[in-house]
């Protein structure tokens, strides 16, 4: 890192191309930002098979906004590209989430990297997970520059969801599940290291909030966010939405890891201030694994997908009204060495694979990670429900579906508290 401030550029216009041009604008004029005759590859987030209005994905209207700002320098090829999560089809989520529509209307190029064979092995120096190297394609590595294109959003094990993280979706399955298995900080500065995405803009249109990716509640902000260090964009959109940057770790390993600021008097905003835009996002993510002191969670050495069911799990019980009723247990996720020894069988949930040492001191859920919502399921009916030898499509999916309206109901009901208390201050 050089002594050199880290420029923040905020827009909110009528038009969202209004606020894309200006933000391009801020940060030195498109002109001067790419390269002539340049590849430019565009990396939304559509990350899973959600309509625009849902805010999982990147809203189309932004993509087409930047899309029409890069035409402005004459590349030679814009490719807009993506490798939705892991289940999820991109082709799929292309369609559903409108970017799709938006490439075929201005002629531009789509790939899914999922399905792409030319890939170069990138090592990765200094690794601080367990990724050594990452498979990434040719194109991407070959383009003289990557715009990184998230929208902000709620994010069950990360908190929030913005720049650092939507570069995950650069990676094929492989390398994804990978990621998820383990410290997921980590892992993305990993494949950061990789990638580095030159340009970052934030879609700050209408960012989740709620319990997303799963069970987003949008929010109407109205800006744009564009920064050539991801970490300060990170920061700075948390800011705007007002997510106590304090409580996400993720920042302290991004700055460690050298790829940005989180020193806000190396950060400077211009466009519009934090102030002028600060509208209050619900996000229930914030507090970790503490949220439930009812309950008694050994979380520790849990990786991301299990530390994400596990916060699903724990809010679905209480929206059917079981959460109460079975507190004191005790959960147990991620490897451990040792579980207390006085905890009677009934009281145990051994979720994940991880804990299938201890099989036999309580009810143990197999999967890694075990399926979506085997643990609320186990802790609510008191036996072990593991969605094996065909429960999965006879009982789990099934019960699913008739708490799926409640669930729902529960988070409108959730949000609007938040919101009246709140307001969005
Ligand atoms: S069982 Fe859960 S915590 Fe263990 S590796 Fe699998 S997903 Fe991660």
């Amino acid at each position: 890192m050089t002594n050199k401030k880290s420029i923040v550029a905020v827009a909110k216009e009528n038009e969202i191309q209004d606020s894309v041009t200006k933000v391009f604008d801020l940060l030195g004029g498109v002109n001067n930002m790419l390269e002539p005759n340049a590849t430019v590859v565009i990396k939304p987030n559509a990350g899973h098979a959600n309509p625009p209005e849902s805010s999982v994905c990147t809203n189309p209207e932004v993509l087409r906004a930047v899309i029409r700002e890069v035409k402005k320098a004459n590349p030679k090829r814009i490719i807009v590209a993506e490798a939705a999560a892991i289940g999820c089809d991109t082709i799929e989520c292309f369609k559903v989430s409108g970017i799709e529509q938006v490439a075929v209307d201005e002629g531009v190029e789509l790939i899914d990297i999922k399905r792409d064979k030319d890939l170069i092995t990138v090592p990765v120096r200094n690794y601080k997970s367990n990724i050594k190297s990452v498979k990434l394609p040719r194109f991407l590595l070959e383009a003289e520059h990557i715009i990184n294109l998230p929208i902000l959003k709620a994010h069950a094990s990360m908190v929030f969801s913005g720049a650092l993280k939507n570069i995950k979706g650069t990676v094929q399955d492989k390398v994804h599940l990978d990621m998820h298995r383990q410290n997921l900080a980590m892992a993305m500065m990993d494949v950061w290291y990789a990638v580095r995405a030159d340009i970052n803009i934030v879609d700050i249109i209408n960012p989740a909030g709620g319990y997303g990716p799963h069970t987003p509640v949008p929010l109407h902000v109205g800006c744009i966010l564009g920064s050539y260090d991801p970490v300060a964009a990170d920061l700075i959109s948390c800011d705007i939405v007002g997510i106590d940057t304090n409580k996400v770790d993720y920042f302290k390993v991004a700055a460690e890891a050298g790829f940005g600021t989180i020193d806000r008097e190396n950060i400077e905003v211009i466009g519009k201030s934090v102030e002028e835009v600060y509208t209050k996002m619900w996000i229930p993510y914030i507090g970790g694994m503490n949220r439930w002191p009812e309950y008694n969670i050994l979380a520790e050495n849990a990786c991301s997908s299990c530390q994400a069911l596990l916060s699903l799990n724990m809010e679905e019980l209480k929206a059917i009204d079981e959460y109460e009723k079975n507190s004191g247990m005790t959960v147990v996720i991620g490897r451990k060495d040792s579980i207390p020894e006085d905890i009677p069988k009934e009281k145990l949930v051994l979720h994940g694979n991880c804990t299938r040492k201890w099989k036999d001191r309580g009810m143990f859920i197999e999967g890694c990670p075990p399926a979506e919502p085997c643990l609320y399921m186990t802790i609510s009916d008191g036996k072990v429900v593991d969605g094996k030898n065909g429960q999965l499509g006879e009982y789990c999916r099934p019960r699913m579906a008739k708490d799926a309206p409640v669930w729902q109901e529960y988070v409108n009901k959730k949000a609007e508290e938040f919101y009246k208390e709140h307001g969005n201050k």
